[in-house]
């Protein structure tokens, strides 16, 4: 029997997320201890969008107390931040998604980021307010997912600056987002072309993502703020290095239950396409997970699984409702068993995201409603 610890399932429920605010906590503190080796040191704005990636803005918000703001992508979260308890400033990537949202700027702390001009083109219509939101201007750089030129920048701050004479704008800072942060020569040239764009143009700067603030700690002190989101929730962003190696701990784990055991005789396939076929007569676990749970179908056989503790893989194809586990070496194996699917330290969702040919991002923001999140106490 191992004795090691699993996440505890509900009853009646086929699959599991617990999220873990203590493990936020310890991640935020991780960073603000790399933070805190610059000179001077940056300010953070903890990243939650796409719901805290997939946690549950609720859930890691008791894991963020330490934060000095929280940054979201729309509107509407910003405004789920503030329900959820957060009193500090909330920065929104997304900005002004329609002329619409003007609707939504109603709160005390707000930072948006603009990335194109309709956006001004809206704001001018706001009614004035001696709150209004600070801007953020958001460089193109080497991404180019929004955001403007080098040629553009002047003029589109000058613009920011009138909005700010009408207080239709707070103060107004220069944000830019890295395209290969993660790579050796990934933030050089396209730092150093953000730093000729916004030359001579007061206000605060925001640079870094988590891969950035991993891999070049060196451009962190020329930053005012840092904007890391996926290593808060325990995650690498760096090829070949998992969270664990970076003193990171996994903020969700994923749990389901072995429903069945069925002996495979050697040369007998099992599941859609017979994609695995038995060498050898062997057990063979059913696991009440698939991907309508947001599991990833592309995991094939071989991916990881901790089946109470045991590590073993995943056979064949994943299905709607049900995978399948080997389970050779699981002599304890028995119907009712909990079964991980990543978020320990042995098995992070790294792992699980490599062998789909996916990024540990998109499993965790995947999760379906079919999955309930719980707080681990
Ligand atoms: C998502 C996002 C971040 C955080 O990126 P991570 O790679 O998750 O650390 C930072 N800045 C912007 C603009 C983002 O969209």
């Amino acid at each position: 029997m191992n004795a090691r610890w699993h996440p505890p399932l509900v009853a009646g429920a086929r699959v599991q997320a617990l999220v873990d605010a203590d493990a936020i906590a310890h991640n935020l503190a991780v960073i603000r201890a790399r933070a805190n080796a610059a000179m001077p040191a940056p300010r953070i704005w903890a990243t939650a969008k796409a719901d805290a990636y997939g946690h549950g803005l609720a859930l890691v918000m008791p894991g963020l107390k330490e934060a000095d703001g929280i940054a979201v992508q729309q509107l509407p979260e910003a405004h789920a931040c503030r329900a959820a308890g957060w009193q500090g400033p909330i920065l929104v990537y997304g900005g002004l998604l329609s002329e619409d949202d003007l609707a939504l700027l109603d709160l005390p702390g707000l930072h948006l980021v603009i990335s194109h001009e309709a956006q001004l083109d809206w704001l001018s219509a706001a009614p004035p307010r001696p709150d209004a939101p600070a801007i953020w201007l958001r460089y193109d750089g080497d991404i180019r997912l929004a955001g403007f030129g080098r040629e553009a920048y002047p003029r589109v701050y000058a613009r920011c600056e009138a909005l700010a004479a009408q207080h239709r704008a707070g103060a107004i800072g220069h944000l830019s987002h890295y395209a290969r942060a993660e790579d050796e020569d990934g933030v050089a040239e396209a730092d150093a072309s953000f730093r000729q764009a916004i030359a001579g143009l007061p206000g605060p700067v925001s640079t870094c993502n988590s891969a950035a603030l991993l891999r070049h700690p060196a451009h962190v002190a020329a930053t005012d703020w840092i904007r890391p989101g996926i290593a808060l929730y325990g995650v690498s962003p760096l090829a070949g290095v998992d969270g664990a190696a970076l003193g990171l701990r996994p903020a969700m784990s994923l749990t389901a239950r072995l429903f069945a055991v069925q002996t495979l005789q050697a040369g007998a396939s099992i599941g859609y396409r017979s994609a695995f076929v038995a060498a050898h007569d062997m057990r063979v676990g059913l696991v009440s997970c698939g991907y309508s749970d947001g599991y990833p179908r592309h995991a094939g056989t071989g991916t990881p699984v901790l089946a109470d503790g045991v590590m073993t893989r995943v056979l064949g194809r994943v299905t709607m409702d049900v995978m399948m586990i080997d389970l050779d070496g699981v002599d304890h194996a028995a119907p009712g068993m909990p079964v991980t699917l990543w978020g320990t330290p042995e098995l992070p969702v790294e792992a699980v995201a490599a062998s789909a040919g996916t990024i540990a991002a998109e499993l965790l923001t995947g999760l379906t409603a079919r999955v309930p999140l719980t707080a681990r106490l």
